[in-house]
């Protein structure tokens, strides 16, 4: 028998447990154990998931968008309602501090489900009249069931940032959030199991990606993946997808230069510098994780970030004053770990951090990395190179604005980049020359929903955010009508 802190599917809008009977621990990374358990679901249960959403297809389609907006709306008024609830769980699942999770993570949760309810309210297509021979227009139809798939470093955040417009389309979901960090999503089915969401509109299946995930892939009656995850796992969803000709968003890693110029604001350049590298423990896929100074004051950057970085504590999330917190898994910290040491046999010079860190109490058997900074690496080694998503950036030196854009699109991914300058027009100049998705000018992290978000190169295909997020989640179809 299972406890009552297992989480659970949620399909044909029932929680139920995985076909199979398989269950792994869920863990706690501050603490280092296991505090529930998650299904091990595999195809059936996708299959099950997948039935269930064609069932609810041709109604939740031709519900009117009004009513889909309501539903939507309770939902998102829901987690409102209980958002401390919801951040104690997103920092216990994924190690984050409570006050990041309370400040950011839900609130924007909520935020992803009321601007996608409402946008699809104001949604429009086009007309297009051909020189009096004929009128155009373009219908927007739901593709039908759509995947999605989320990672863990942003749990709820990401998995409602893909939800949200898929429902608002009038598509149909199955949706898997990270192994790591179900919890969020399962407060979010029985949210949706309390309010009376129509059966099989919206489905959860939880596990691995390499069984559940991977099925959803596989899947020929989902017609559509949204994955957010690393680059690695989005190739070889593509790899499984093309052949079917699913429509595919893939969100993937980053490498992210800061470029700070001479004539930057210094002490604004610092502050946003210590918090787009080591918030959320530097596990935000827009984190800047190349540190690109100019020689001029590279001396004097280097010192405060040092300085400032140094004095930063790592604890327990659950604390008020936490400002970093644990690694979201064993594996993980393993991993930056390793990439720290690499950095040291390719030459780098640990400025600060570098180890990991004890955390005295109850925390002792946690997952935790001192905010780590690098100096002495060429751009071309692994270390600046492969994404290393932690509280890990290394520091490079440029002479001239051309060297600076050579150095931030010398590495194969392409997500965002900050800038830091007083001068306009070389602002302007760099933001263009620049190969990622989104270029921050003196600033980090400020989010306009309606705005296209996606990387180029390495970092993924396609964009979310706005009507972006609901032209992938619908198809066009064009009516051309003679008028003569
Ligand atoms: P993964 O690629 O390991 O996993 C992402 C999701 O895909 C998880 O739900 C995972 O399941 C699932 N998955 C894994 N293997 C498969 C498969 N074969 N088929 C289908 N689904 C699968 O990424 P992480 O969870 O480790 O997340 C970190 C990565 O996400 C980083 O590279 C980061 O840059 C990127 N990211 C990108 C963002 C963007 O917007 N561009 C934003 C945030 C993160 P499970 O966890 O259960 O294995």
């Amino acid at each position: 028998m299972i406890e009552h802190t297992s989480i659970l599917n949620y399909i044909d809008g029932r929680h139920q447990e995985p076909t199979n009977g398989e269950w792994f621990e869920n863990i706690d990374p501050s603490i280092g154990k296991a505090y529930a358990s998650i299904p091990d679901s595999e195809a059936q249960d996708v299959e099950m998931a997948f039935q269930a959403a064609k069932r609810a297809l041709p109604s939740w389609s031709n519900t009117p968008a009004a009513e889909r907006s309501e539903w939507m709306l309770r939902i998102a008024d829901a987690i409102e309602e209980r958002l401390e609830a919801f951040a104690l769980a997103e920092s216990i699942d994924n190690g984050k501090p409570v006050s990041l999770a309370r400040q950011m993570d839900i609130p924007r949760s909520v935020a992803n489900l009321k601007f996608f309810a409402t946008s699809i309210l104001h949604w429009n297509s086009e007309a297009h009249s051909s020189d009096h021979q004929a009128l155009n227009y373009t219908l927007r139809k739901p593709i039908g069931v759509v995947g999605c798939i989320s990672p863990w470093n942003l749990p709820l955040y990401l998995f409602t940032w893909k939800i949200a417009p898929a429902l608002a389309a009038g598509n149909c979901v199955v949706a898997k959030p990270s192994e790591i960090t179900p919890m969020t999503a399962f407060m979010l089915t029985q949210i949706c199991e309390e309010i009376g969401l129509p059966a099989g509109v919206f489905n959860v299946v939880h596990g691995t990606g390499q069984k559940a995930g991977n099925a959803m892939v596989e899947h020929p009656g989902i017609k559509a993946i949204s994955f957010t995850g690393g680059t690695t796992t989005g190739a070889h969803i593509a790899r499984i997808a093309a052949p079917m000709f699913k429509k595919l968003s893939l969100e993937l890693g980053g490498k992210n230069p800061n470029i700070i110029f001479q004539d930057a604001d210094l002490e604004q350049a610092i502050k946003t510098t210590i918090r787009s590298s080591f918030a959320n423990q530097g596990q935000i896929c827009l984190c800047g994780s190349r540190i690109l100074i100019h020689r001029d004051i590279y001396d004097a950057f280097k010192k405060m970030l040092v300085e400032k970085t140094s004095a930063m504590t790592v604890g327990d999330p659950l604390l008020e004053g936490t400002k970093t917190g644990a690694i979201a898994s064993e594996a993980h910290m393993n991993k930056i770990l390793s990439y720290i040491a690499l950095a040291q046999e390719e030459g780098g010079k640990i400025l600060c951090g570098g180890h990991r860190v004890v955390v005295e109490g109850r925390c002792q058997d946690g997952y935790f990395i001192a905010p780590t900074i690098i100096e002495g690496l060429g751009p071309n080694c692994r270390t600046n190179q492969e994404e290393i998503f932690g509280p890990v950036v290394t520091l490079q030196a440029f002479d001239n604005d051309d060297e600076a854009i050579a150095l931030a699109n010398a590495t194969t991914y392409g997500l965002a980049a900050s800038i830091w300058t007083t001068d306009l027009k070389r602002a302007h100049h760099v933001a263009s020359k620049i190969e990622s998705g989104i270029v921050w000018v003196n600033t980090w992290l400020m989010r306009d929903l309606r705005t296209p978000f996606g990387g180029v190169k390495s970092s993924g295909v396609g964009r979310e955010g706005g009507w972006d997020a609901l032209r992938f989640f619908t198809e066009a179809q064009n009516v051309c009508i003679a008028l003569e």
